[in-house]
């Protein structure tokens, strides 16, 4: 069967036409390891549905964004780095450096990150 799904990288991961490693699997929410890891620990949680950025989905109001957050949590406890410390990041727009338009949360950790960002 073809699924049509719009020209989004992570909505044809979502479709399950893009193979990731998948971390959790919910049902509003997916995580997979990110392709090009920049620590030891890191897992992107996203929306199933298609939001363009985080703004997007705070603005749909559904307890979505609150779910993404504690998706994130989940997947810091499964990784073993809650004791340890972890960032969530959410790029956004150009000067965010945010490179896919579908809302995502990045978990980073496993490292002591640096700060400020560059
Ligand atoms: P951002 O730059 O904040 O929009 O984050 C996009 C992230 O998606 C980057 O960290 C990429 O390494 C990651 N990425 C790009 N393509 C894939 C893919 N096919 N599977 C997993 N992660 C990906
Ligand atoms: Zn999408």
């Amino acid at each position: 069967m073809i699924v049509d799904v719009p020209d989004c990288l992570f909505c044809g991961i979502v479709a399950g036409q893009i193979p990731a490693q998948i971390v959790l699997d919910g049902k509003r929410t997916l995580a997979f390891r990110d392709i090009s890891p920049q620590a030891p620990t890191h897992v992107l949680v996203i929306p199933r549905d298609h939001y363009p950025d985080v703004a997007a989905l705070a603005a749909a109001g559904d307890g979505l964004l609150d779910e993404l957050v504690s998706r994130a949590r989940e997947v810091a406890v499964s990784e073993g780095i809650d004791g340890t410390g972890y960032r969530i990041v959410f790029n956004t727009g150009a000067d965010g450096g945010q490179t896919v338009a579908h809302a995502h949360a990045h978990v980073l950790g496993g490292r002591s990150l640096t700060w400020p960002p560059g």
